[in-house]
């Protein structure tokens, strides 16, 4: 393990640097990668974010975009950058297989391995850690770890900070989730002073809908949405043949789930979509139920305690099945 003085020393000197997150990288994923490389480039660092998978369109426009290598699109030049890379940071996962293939070229990489992130159970393949569960998005950990750690908040300028904002503002449910704290209002403040344009921001992660994406979102509120009043639970679930109905895109499930938690009385929301190779399963909860556990236990999965997600080889009608059988085992817990 390496400490900050010889990380920072390290920094000190321009590095090949790869900058990774974990693969259908939402907002977090994206606003953290893109923050760090938005604040290396500053200092001269040759710098790539490599994505494991393509991202959504309403993701697809912060500064340093147009420069983000997509792993499956381009895999010989980015296997190319992982090997010659002095130093890979890690953001928003911690276990190598969060990067699919990408895992074992970083794992067998000599380069310094950083790790940033807020989710739980952290694999050992970093050579530094910058890890905090409490942090509502790891926009807020590369925030402190450039402010307080390297200490260069003079190098926290409108790109960084748009970037940071985005990662923040997307992971704590537009600042609505319980680990929005106080301190974290006062860095979204700094980010603001920062050149951050917080309205725009808004405007473009959210109000950038695709008509097909609204519509959508009505068949699944309207046709698929099942109410299961006995255990406070919500699910929808949806075929591939709706995603093609629909012409469904990356990031059009993104944040459906949401609306199933937010009918009054419902502890647990689950969104599960039949994707072309696996079934997937996202998981949102209310309070103290841990939707993580279920997607440890039951699907190959993990997450934070109140967004978790997996997935599962059965058929979409048996994942579903599965899921309402495993209910009576959290009753208790659901009805809290
Ligand atoms: P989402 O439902 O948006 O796909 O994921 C919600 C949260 O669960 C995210 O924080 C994500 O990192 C985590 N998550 C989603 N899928 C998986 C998975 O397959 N494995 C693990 N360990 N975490 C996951
Ligand atoms: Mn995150």
């Amino acid at each position: 393990m390496l400490d900050i003085s010889a990380l920072s020393q390290l920094l000190n000197q321009p590095q090949k640097i790869v900058i990774t997150t974990h693969h259908k990288p939402d907002g977090d994923a994206m606003g953290s990668s893109l923050g760090l490389y938005n604040y290396l480039i500053q200092q001269g660092h040759h710098a790539k974010v490599i994505a494991p998978t393509d991202y959504p369109e309403f993701l697809a426009w912060m500064p340093g975009n147009e420069e983000v290598m997509v792993y499956t699109e381009q895999q010989e030049a980015a296997a190319l950058l992982i090997a010659e890379a002095e130093l890979i940071f890690c953001l928003d996962f911690n276990a190598l297989n969060r990067i699919n293939e990408m895992g074992e070229l970083v794992r067998q990489s000599s380069a310094c391995k950083v790790m940033i992130d807020h989710h739980l159970d952290p694999e050992d393949f970093d050579d530094y850690r910058y890890w905090n569960i409490n942090a509502c998005a790891t926009a807020q950990l590369v925030y402190s770890f450039i402010t307080e750690e390297l200490k260069r908040k003079d190098l926290v300028n409108a790109d960084v900070a748009t970037c940071l904002y985005t990662g923040i503002m997307t992971d704590s449910g537009s600042f609505r989730l319980p680990n929005t704290t106080s301190a974290v209002h006062r860095m979204v403040a700094d980010l603001i002073d920062a050149g951050a344009v917080n309205w725009r921001i808004q405007e473009l992660v959210y109000n950038s809908s695709s008509e097909n994406r609204l519509r959508f979102l009505g068949h699944c509120l309207s046709s698929k949405l099942e109410v299961l009043p006995e255990f406070n639970t919500a699910i929808i679930a949806v075929t591939r043949q709706e995603l093609k109905q629909y012409d469904a895109i990356t990031g059009d499930t993104e944040g459906i789930v949401n609306y199933a938690l937010s009918i009054t009385g419902i502890r647990l929301a689950a969104f599960i979509v039949e994707r072309s190779d696996k079934v997937k399963l996202s998981l949102r909860s209310k309070g103290d139920f841990p939707a993580n556990d279920i997607c440890k236990k039951y699907f190959s999965g993990g997450g934070h305690r109140n967004a978790a997600g997996g997935q599962s080889a059965s058929p979409l009608n048996e994942v579903v099945q599965q899921f309402k059988n495993l209910l009576p085992e959290y009753k208790t817990l659901l009805k809290q």
